[in-house]
This record gives structure tokens, C-alpha cells and sequence, in this order.
């Protein structure tokens, strides 16, 4: 391994960085985008909402039935015990009654609007028709059955905030207020490519030598997942002009630019070079494991993101570091990766660098959930991550026994 203070391919040294820290930095550089546009809302599911909503109208509108049953007033509701009372109306979703005159009752159906003169509804399993008229066989509390104008939203009441990124829940509530476009920023575009001679690509036959990108499947994927358009600059050859150009090529194009691999400080690594000529760098080293060499730097004004190669340390390294400055790039208010406390159910020592183990998550005889790491924890290891429901953090110099609360980040939420 190679020692700042000695190696000669380190012009400035490179601090040692918490992960902390190098969040820290990576967010001040971040810069969000400023283009925005109006599109239907149906087109608008995992976009990043650029304007803070509010409803014009109260929902529900009007007082309405929750059930199918009976509307009356509970005034009646003795005497609809004892005698029952007439039907005077039938009231279906999406019509309106008329006034209930006193001692008779509505037929009325889940989402109708309440008839005036009435204040509760008598679901349909406690009530008998008999011809003309319907018997209740129990009585309810006054106001039963009945959802209330504006019970869910107010006029008014800010709804969805700007920075949103739209799911299915934020997309059916703007709906339910009768919003039908939104305004959005603009889809993040990355460009990518992957370095290294020994790369070729998969459905090729292999040489010796050679192995299977994976990487740019990956982290395409990962991308697309955050709700970026990939511009897909493929593999390029360990040389120092192909490089140059290569990032030259994919700055005028994206908002962007990520690339794996060639950023350790190995003679076959030209992205470090390379980038000082056509823009800057800071190399970061990071006090964790897997991943600890991370790029960053400008082109121009286009952001550089420089992943570490070995598979496992690509995906670690874009959840922890490329994803929040890209959440960021994209107006997304909330940038941390979700985390729970969960019972380690192993032991474990690390040394000076945090490590995040791919763990799978077992229950314990009360159901609490009890993490399990993966036999082999190599950062070249990518079946781990397959295996794993996600990371577990053990910081630095620590140790960990059975039972111990330790943080789980879950690749659900953030990163597949
Ligand atoms: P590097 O960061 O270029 O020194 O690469 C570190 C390790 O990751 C080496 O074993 C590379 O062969 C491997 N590696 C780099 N890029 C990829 C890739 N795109 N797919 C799979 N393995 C890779
Ligand atoms: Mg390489």
C-alpha cells in the first residue's frame, strides 16, 4: 500500500477522511439544478418536485358516508329501533339526496354525500329492509359512519413540499386534490465509463486475463435508480489520451460524469492525471472498508465522481458518497441514507477504518431482528451484495459481540 508521505505519485497528500467528512466536503461542492419543468402528473412518479403544493379544495369536500348503510338522523334512532323508519331516498356514490325529513331514512352507499337533516349512518350488516321500510337491530353512537368535510385535508394546508421525490402515495394525494401537473426539476444526466485493460464486456468470450465488466451494469443501474438519464461511454483502455478524452467527451454532455476504477495510485490509474489536465482533483482517502480511494473534481463546471474499482467498493461508494451529492444535484432535501438499530449476531474487531459488512437480517425468537455478515467480506466479493439485505456499520477501531446494537443501512430503501 502506498504511503502519501513517500509516494511520489502523490503530488499534494491526500488527507485521511471520516466518511463524515467526506460527505461533508462533497455536499459543499454540490450545486442543485436549476432547470425545472411542468409535467402531468402521471408522468411525474420519481421526479424530484420543484414547487411546494397546496390544495384549493377540502378533502373530502362534503360530509360523506363511510359505509353502506342507512342515513338518518339520531334523533329517529329510538324509534327506528322500535318501528323502523321509512326509506325515503336512495343515495349511490356520485349523486346528491334531499333534505331527510324527520323520521325517515336514506339508503346510502360508501362515499355519498350526506344528506342534509342527517348526522349518522347505520352500516347495512345491522339493519333488516322490510318493503317499504328498513329495522335497525342496533343502535350506533350519533356521528357514526360519517367522514367529516376536510378530514383528511384543509383548503389551503400545504400538501407536498418542494424537494419531494414523487412516489406512489405523493402522486395519488396531489391527485386526490385535484392537481394535474407539476412542476419538477430536470432529470439528472451522468455520464459514465469504466476504465481498465482487463475489462470486456459480458456475452463475449473470455481471454486471459480478461474479466466481466460488472461495474457499468451496476452502476448504470444505480443511476437510473436515482432517477438519472445514463450516457453510457462504455469501457475505456488504461492510457492517459484516451482518458483525457474521455472525460472531456463526457463533461460536455451531462450534469455528471462518474467513472470506475483507476483511482488508486497504481501506474495503470489514469484518472488521476488526466483529470488535473482537463479540470482538478482532490484525491480523498477515506478511513473506511470497503472503497477507500474516492475522486472528485470538475471538468469545466461539471462535477467528477471517481469510484474505486473493485465491485463491492463501486456500490458501497456511490451509496454512501455519489448517491447524496447526486440527491443533492437533483433539489432532494433529504440526502442521508435510512439506517436502523439492529442486534448484531456475530463478532467482530476493525481496525482503523470504519467497515461496512454485507449482512442479511435473521429474527431472533421475539422477532427482533438479528444481523448475520456474509463469510467473505472481499470488496471484489459482489455475490455478497446480492446475498445481503444491506450494510452494517462497525466504526473504526471497534469491537463487536453478539447482541450489540449496530447501525443496518438497507439496500430496499437506497440503493437496488
Ligand atoms: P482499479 O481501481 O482500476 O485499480 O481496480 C481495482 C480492481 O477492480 C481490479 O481488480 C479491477 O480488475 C477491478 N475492476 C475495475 N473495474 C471493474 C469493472 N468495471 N468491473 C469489474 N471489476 C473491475
Ligand atoms: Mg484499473
Amino acid at each position: 500500500m502506498s504511503d502519501p508521505a513517500v509516494d511520489p505519485c502523490f503530488d499534494h497528500q491526500p488527507a485521511l477522511l471520516s466518511v463524515e467528512e467526506a460527505v461533508a466536503a462533497l455536499l459543499s461542492e454540490a450545486r442543485p439544478l436549476a432547470d425545472q419543468e411542468r409535467i402531468p402528473l402521471m408522468q411525474a412518479g420519481g421526479r424530484v418536485l420543484a414547487e411546494e403544493l397546496h390544495s384549493p379544495i377540502d378533502v373530502p369536500g362534503f360530509d360523506n358516508s363511510a359505509m353502506d348503510g342507512f342515513a338518518l338522523h339520531s334523533r329517529d334512532m329510538q324509534r327506528a329501533l322500535s318501528d323502523g323508519l321509512v326509506i325515503a331516498q336512495r343515495i349511490p356514490a356520485g349523486s346528491t339526496g334531499t333534505e331527510l325529513q324527520a323520521g325517515t331514512s336514506a339508503r346510502i352507499f360508501t362515499g355519498a354525500p350526506l344528506p342534509a337533516g342527517a348526522d349518522t349512518v347505520v352500516m347495512q350488516e345491522f339493519c333488516r329492509v322490510e318493503g317499504e321500510r328498513v329495522n335497525f337491530e342496533q343502535a350506533v353512537t350519533p356521528g357514526a359512519n360519517i367522514r367529516p368535510r376536510g378530514n383528511d385535508i384543509k383548503c389551503g394546508d400545504t400538501v407536498l413540499k418542494s424537494g419531494t421525490v414523487l412516489q406512489a402515495a405523493h402522486l395519488g394525494l396531489a391527485a386526490s386534490v385535484g392537481v394535474g401537473a407539476v412542476s419538477v426539476y430536470r432529470r439528472l444526466k451522468a455520464a459514465i465509463f469504466s476504465t481498465g485493460d482487463e475489462l470486456i464486456e459480458p456475452g463475449q468470450a473470455l481471454a486471459p486475463g480478461q474479466i466481466y465488466n460488472s461495474n457499468r451494469y451496476q452502476l448504470s443501474a444505480l443511476l437510473k435508480a436515482q432517477g438519472c438519464e445514463v450516457i453510457d461511454l462504455g469501457t475505456i483502455a488504461d492510457d492517459y489520451e484516451t482518458t483525457r478524452q474521455t472525460l472531456l467527451a463526457a463533461a460536455e454532455q451531462a450534469d455528471l460524469v462518474v467513472t470506475t476504477g483507476g483511482v488508486s495510485v497504481g501506474e495503470e490509474d489514469y484518472i488521476k492525471t488526466a483529470l488535473q489536465t482537463v479540470g482538478e482533483l482532490t484525491l480523498w482517502r477515506i478511513r473506511m472498508k470497503p472503497g477507500k480511494p474516492l475522486a472528485f473534481g470538475h471538468i469545466g463546471a461539471v462535477p467528477f465522481i471517481g469510484l474505486p474499482g473493485n465491485p463491492v467498493s463501486t456500490f458501497v461508494t456511490f451509496v454512501l458518497f455519489a448517491r447524496p451529492f447526486m440527491q443533492f444535484m437533483q433539489g432532494r432535501t433529504q440526502t442521508t441514507p435510512p439506517s436502523w438499530p439492529v442486534q448484531a449476531g456475530f463478532e467482530y474487531q476493525s481496525k482503523q477504518r470504519r467497515e461496512y459488512l454485507r449482512v442479511r437480517l435473521n429474527h431472533d425468537p421475539a422477532g427482533l431482528p438479528v444481523a448475520e455478515p456474509y463469510p467473505r467480506q472481499g470488496s471484489d466479493v459482489l455475490s455478497s451484495v446480492v446475498w445481503a439485505d444491506g450494510l452494517v456499520e462497525i466504526p473504526e477501531a471497534s469491537r463487536v459481540s453478539p447482541g450489540d446494537t449496530v447501525r443496518f443501512l438497507p439496500f430496499s430503501e437506497w440503493a437496488r
